[in-house]
């Protein structure tokens, strides 16, 4: 029967084990390296090689292939002191993973070295709570999670759109959410505007989402711009943030956006509505096409009625906005297929979605291959991009 002993050096002999020195070297010689973490849950939150993956031993044959598909990956996997590494090394081997080693001393050596080293972030126990859904997809998980809690998301709108988009955005953990609205609550909003209530009524929009957006999630930090987006404004408010939901329904804004969101290569989740139907888009900033290509000029003011002129059913903008949220949510994770290029219509009455492909425009005159500088200015009503010397 053997020993401890003996099966240790039984897998220190089937794999390749470098010092800390030698793993530092192949970490900056190969930048697509990965670093393997396999000590326990505690271990790891005292502290870690940066950008360490961390898969605590028991875990490795259940969840390596999932979280590191790419066999041919150069990977460095460490412990604390070397010895459940030269195990872990052992079965990455048996399961197909070409270039492994790992790194004698482990974390305690690396450390004591004074090489780099960080203590990793990790969820609190309430956040682990809380996002306990999220947590148990592997789309997303805790990786997922902490990108959602750094992101910056921009509302456009705390109306109808904007009043399901803040409240998902928000329940998922986004970590900011920008609310910019000039409005204040009237009761007539609250057909649909479900992020107010009746003793708001009268309050600034804003503030009136803060209080619930706060109310709803304490992780999230409410951003609040009781401003009219303007070409003095625009492109400071939507600087740093990294999807702008766009509720807004007039065409002057929806230009202004767009063009400064090309400028900033900030995409934009795009939603309308109109009586019972609704549509959603992605502009994804020279990816796909932008409000521009599709929607070359503004129609006619008479032929364009605005939501208060129109009517609309109250839940349609909640379908709308939820989509809207759904896709900041996938932006931010880079999780699956968005909507750039496609244009998904609903339709309350029949029940239908319907998704059109749509296209750049070459001629497109913000971001077609000939457009000219974009240069941020007031729109009048024909909202044409400004000339360079506007
Ligand atoms: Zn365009």
């Amino acid at each position: 029967m053997p020993t401890f002993r003996d099966l240790l050096a039984q897998a220190k002999s089937d794999i390749r084990e470098v010092d800390t020195a030698e793993a530092a070297r192949l970490l900056a010689e190969k930048p697509g390296s990965l670093v393997l973490d396999v000590r326990e849950a505690d271990e790891y939150d005292q502290g870690a090689l940066p950008g360490a993956l961390h898969i605590p031993r028991g875990f490795l044959e259940s969840q390596v292939e999932n979280k590191a598909p790419d066999r041919d990956q150069p990977i460095v996997v460490y412990c604390a002191g070397g010895t459940r590494s030269a195990f872990a090394a052992r079965t990455l081997g048996d399961l197909g993973y070409s270039d492994v080693v790992s790194m004698a001393g482990g974390f305690n050596k690396w450390k004591g070295e004074d090489r780099d080293w960080s203590t990793p972030r990790t969820l609190s126990p309430e956040q682990r709570n809380r996002y306990q859904r999220h947590l148990l997809l592997p789309e997303v998980g805790d990786e997922g999670q902490q990108k959602l809690l750094d992101a910056k998301v921009l509302l456009l709108g705390a109306g109808g759109l904007g009043s399901p988009a803040a409240l998902y955005l928000a329940a998922a953990g986004v970590g900011t959410i920008g609310v910019v609205d000039m409005d204040v609550v009237d009761e007539s909003n609250l057909q649909r505007q479900i992020l107010h209530n009746l003793d708001r009524v009268g309050e600034r929009k804003v503030d009136s989402a803060k209080k619930t957006l706060t109310a709803l999630n304490p992780d999230v930090d409410v951003v609040t711009y009781d401003v009219r987006l303007g070409a003095d404004n625009v492109l400071d408010v939507i600087d740093g943030y990294v999807v702008i939901v766009d509720g807004t329904d007039n065409f002057p804004t929806r230009y202004l956006v767009n063009d400064a969101s090309l400028l900033k290569r900030i995409p934009v989740v795009h939603g309308s509505i109109f009586r019972f139907e609704g549509q959603v888009t992605v502009f994804a900033p020279y990816e796909g096409p932008c409000y521009r290509c599709l929607v070359p000029e503004p129609p006619p003011a008479d032929l364009a009625p605005s939501c208060a002129e129109a009517g609309v059913l109250g839940v349609l903008p909640g379908i709308v906005g939820s989509i809207q949220a759904m896709e900041a949510i996938k932006i931010v994770l880079g999780l699956g297929e968005t909507l750039a290029g496609r244009l998904l219509a609903y339709d309350a009455l029949e029940e239908t979605f319907r998704s059109f492909k749509v296209g750049r425009d070459p001629q497109c005159p913000a971001c077609g291959p000939d457009a000219g500088e974009i240069v941020i200015a007031e729109y009048d009503d024909l909202c044409m991009p400004h000339p360079r010397t506007a």
